[in-house]
């Protein structure tokens, strides 16, 4: 794929600011669980927050390809960080005068402490199913937002993720988002930029690892020559380029779809899953490459592995991608 240049100026801006200001922490953060809230506070004012936001409501304006391309930077620095929006799944919402009354518990809400907002989408209408869902957004500030419990993570720890209760949390009227019911299709319209994103983290963290791989097998000498040199390891890292650009341009080919204003359900749940499943293994070749020292956390390469397993789960499991592909294909 051409890249414009604007394209790669946004990618060259958030590699420098991940090389400089995640890289060289992220060993630690994974150490202490540590949220680095002031390095998600400093990608506001360069535009890797809310990059695909229109500029006239704060945004970069960016297109979905230099979004896939700056994702891929951030998760290549630490996977955790790229997860900072909160979303909120409640059981109902009860109109009173001019507010309406959220409660509820949603399990494993990213950034569920971290974050300034939440997005909670909540029923309205349990009448009328799907359409009786709607959508609001709430500082987590407010009285009736509680944290219940943070989870302990195998990976993802410079991110926190929360089991979040909602306890009589009111909401004005104006801060519910679109109208009575739009909810389910607002929370639909997001899951392609979701996914196209997820699958972009999934390319990042198999990219850091593919590259300490590949540094590694140059280095480590083993039987007289780099391990590079002995065949087995050098068609794994051939294997690992391959399987790697092949997952970043199906991510792309999805980002450019959207971009194009096509439908893009089936290829960014293609992305994806390919993406996902592809990091898995990449981190695992990885550790293999690394011997008994990719099992040590002195190397990067057992954290890769470790915050790549969770991109199979969330944003809809592989096995929901599967379905929705499969479906696709019914026509
Ligand atoms: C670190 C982390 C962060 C997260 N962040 C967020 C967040 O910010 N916001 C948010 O809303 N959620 C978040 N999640 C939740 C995540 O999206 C869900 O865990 C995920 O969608 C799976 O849902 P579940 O855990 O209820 O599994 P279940 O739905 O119980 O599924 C269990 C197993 O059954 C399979 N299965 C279920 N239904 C079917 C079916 N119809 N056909 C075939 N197989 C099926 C699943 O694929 C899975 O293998 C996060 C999760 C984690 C681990």
């Amino acid at each position: 794929m051409i890249f414009t240049d604007l394209q790669l100026q946004i990618r060259d801006a958030a590699r420098a600011f991940a090389q400089k200001e995640i890289v060289p922490h992220a060993a630690e953060w994974d150490r202490t669980c540590t949220v680095p809230v002031h390095v998600l506070r400093a990608m506001g004012p360069l535009g890797l927050m809310g990059m695909c936001v229109a500029p006239e409501w704060g945004g970069a304006g960016a297109d979905m390809v230099s979004y896939a391309l700056a994702v891929e930077e951030i998760a290549a620095g630490d996977c955790g960080l790229c997860n900072t929006d909160a979303a909120a799944l409640t059981t109902r919402a009860v109109k009173k005068g001019e507010r309406w009354v959220i409660e509820g518990t949603k399990q494993f809400i990213t950034a569920g402490r971290s974050a300034d907002l939440a997005f909670i989408v909540a029923l309205t209408d349990p009448q009328a199913g799907k359409r009786g869902m709607s959508m609001f957004v709430a500082p987590t500030k407010s009285p009736g937002y509680r944290v219940a419990r943070e989870e302990a993570k195998l990976g993802h720890r410079a991110a926190d993720t929360c089991q979040i209760a909602l306890e009589g949390l009111e909401v004005p009227e104006q801060d519910m988002l679109g109208v009575p019911g739009a909810g389910y299709r607002i929370a639909l319209a997001y899951l392609e930029n979701g996914r196209i994103g997820v699958a972009a983290q999934a390319v990042g963290v198999a990219r850091a690892a593919f590259e300490a791989a590949l540094r590694y097998a140059r280095e480590r000498e083993a039987f007289g020559k780099p391990i590079i040199d002995h065949q087995a390891i050098g068609f794994k890292l051939a294997e690992m380029a391959t399987t790697l650009e092949a997952a970043r341009q199906l991510v792309l080919h999805a980002a450019s779809l959207k971009d194009a204003g096509e439908p893009c359900l089936k290829e960014a749940s293609m992305a994806k899953l390919l993406a996902s499943e592809t990091a898995e293994r990449i981190c695992s070749d990885a550790i293999q490459i690394h011997g008994g020292y990719g099992y040590l956390n002195d190397f990067p390469v057992e954290k890769y592995w470790r915050d790549a397993r969770v991109l199979s789960i969330y944003e809809g499991t592989n096995e929901i991608q599967r379905l929705v592909i499969g479906r696709a294909l019914e026509g």
